[in-house]
Parts: C-alpha cells; structure tokens; sequence
C-alpha cells in the first residue's frame, strides 16, 4: 500500500487565497488593515528564512506587516520595551517573536509580556489555558494546522487512537490537546516513553514532533495510519527531512505529510489565520 499525500503546500496555498479574500472584506468593512508585528532578535539563519516567508506570506494576504530586527546583543529589557510599545499599538493586532531568542534572553519572560489579545502565536499562560479549557483564545499554528491537515483527508478524528510524539509547549502538548477536544484518544509520548515503537503501531493517527531526522521507520507504524510529520531537520547532505522515514512510512501509513511541503506552510498560513481573527476580535 502506498499511503496518499497530505498536500500542505496546496492547503495553504488555498488557506492564504482565503484569508486574502477575508481581509479585504474586512478592510472594506471596518476601514482598518490588520496588522502582525515581527520581532527577530539576532541573525540566526534559519530564523531569519522562517521569517522572512512569513511577511512574504503575510504582505500577499493584504497583511500590514510591522518589522522589528534587533541586534542579537539586545538587553532583555529593551526587547520587553519594544513588546510593550507594540502591545499598546492599536496597528498591531498580532504579535510574533520569533524563537529562537538569544541565549541571554529568558523566552518565558518575553512571551509572558506578549499581551494576549495580540498572541498569535498561543504561547501566552493565558491561551495555553483557554486551550486546555476548550475555550476560545489564540491556538499554536503548527498545531492548528495539523489538525486542518488531518481534516483535510475526510476522515474522522473522533473515536481514534492518536499518538503524539514529543511534548513541546509549542508543539506536541497543544497537538494533543487539540486531538482530545477532537474526540481522539490521545497518547502523548516523550523520550522516556517504554517502547515507543509498540505505542506507535497502536496509532490511527501519528503525529512526530520530535526534532530527530527520519526516527519513525515503518516498523513504528499501524497498517493505514494518518502520519503527520512536524520536523524540519537539515541532513549533512543539504537535504531537508522530517521527523519520519519517509520512504518507509509511506508503504505503511493510509496518509503521510511530506517535507518539505506539509506541516511547514500550513504553520504560516494558520499565522494569518490567528492575525485576521487578533484583528476581528480587536474591532468587535
Ligand atoms: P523540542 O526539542 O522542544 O521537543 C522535542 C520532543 O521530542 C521532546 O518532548 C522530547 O522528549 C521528544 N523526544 C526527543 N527524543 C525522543 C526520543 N528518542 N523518543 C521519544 N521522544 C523524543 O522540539 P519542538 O517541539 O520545538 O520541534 C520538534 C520538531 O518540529 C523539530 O524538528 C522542529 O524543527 C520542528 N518544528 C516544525 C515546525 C513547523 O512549522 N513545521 C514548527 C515547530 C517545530 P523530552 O520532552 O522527554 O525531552
């Protein structure tokens, strides 16, 4: 069997078209330009791509964007300064720092200063409990738009055996979270996790977030399997891979997120999801 292709190029693709769509709508009818406010601190490259297509994406969705490279020598105190002056902007309706930070910047303090009504990321204390609530708030968009990957198959979610591999506030515990208020039965493992390949073939839907290059192999996975594929790691080679073995995985698994080309996009584009509903909210 080889599995089908869970295309998040196109998905996003199709997302972003859409959120296009809602903005100009929302410009039309409220007169104001939603607005993301990008803090990158330092030159780290990898951040630099990442942000780099996220304004790309943000400016062909009708997005203000509102940019804000800081010298990676930046004293803690003046970065929660600049958070502070974009959280009482009212231009700014959401807010990205990108991670991540310095190594002499504490990350919790500067995500906790993030108001979190502009939290697009869904890292502020606040929407971290809104989420597990169910409640409504900002949700992770790696997480988020896993979720929208799976839907996109048609198959249902309620009811399955899910597990997720890594326990990242950014990315593993949200995704569980998400899958439970699914209706999934969600395991969530971890690097202590006994036999971690046993728990993966009891999975309906996999989900591999875990920062290690093609560590699901085919023998870690149930015949028909929903495999989605969250890492983004670089090989000695050049080469670009995820979490899981692809080649493998795919004689195996019913779906399978390619990388690149799955998670990666559909993060940027759940990015303007959350900015046009920081704005919506800001107006209501
Ligand atoms: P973290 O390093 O924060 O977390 C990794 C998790 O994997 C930890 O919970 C860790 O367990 C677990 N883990 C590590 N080794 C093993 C093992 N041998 N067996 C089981 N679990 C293990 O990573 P992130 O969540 O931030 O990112 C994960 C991957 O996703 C990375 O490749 C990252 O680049 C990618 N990523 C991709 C995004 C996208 O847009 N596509 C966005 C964000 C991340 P423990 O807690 O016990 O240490």
């Amino acid at each position: 069997m080889s599995a089908r292709c869970i295309d998040g190029k196109q998905l996003a693709k199709d997302i972003r078209e859409g959120v296009g769509a809602d903005v100009k709508a929302f410009v039309a009818g409220t007169g104001v330009r939603p607005g993301l406010a990008v803090v990158l601190v330092g030159d780290d490259p990898a951040s630099a791509v990442y942000v780099r297509n996220k304004k790309k994406a943000c400016d062909a969705a009708g997005l203000f964007v509102v940019d804000h490279p800081l010298p990676a020598a930046t004293p803690q105190a003046a970065l929660l300064d600049v958070i502070q002056r974009l959280n009482a902007d009212d231009a700014v309706h959401g807010i990205l720092v990108q991670l991540p930070l310095p190594a002499h910047i504490d990350s919790q303090v500067i995500l906790h200063a993030v108001s979190p009504d502009k939290d697009v990321d869904g890292f502020h204390p606040f929407n971290v409990g809104r989420l597990v609530e169910g409640a409504a708030g900002f949700v992770p968009c790696t997480p988020k738009g896993v979720i929208r990957m799976i839907e996109s198959t048609g198959e249902t979610i309620q009811g399955k055996q899910a597990v997720v591999v890594g326990r990242s506030n950014i990315v593993g515990k949200p995704a569980a979270m998400l899958l439970l208020h699914h209706h999934a039965t969600v395991t969530l493992c971890h690097s202590r996790t006994r036999d971690l390949p046993a728990v993966c073939r009891g999975a309906d839907i996999l989900v591999a977030a875990i920062g290690k290059p093609q560590f699901i192999t085919g023998d870690m996975v149930k015949d028909g399997a929903i495999v989605l594929d969250v890492g983004i790691n670089r090989l000695d080679d050049g080469r670009l891979v995820g979490d899981v073995h692809f080649e493998q995985v795919r004689e195996r698994a019913g779906w399978i997120s390619p990388v690149p080309g799955g998670v990666g996009p559909m993060t940027i584009a759940m990015l303007l999801v959350n900015t046009l509903e920081g704005a919506r909210r800001a107006v209501a």
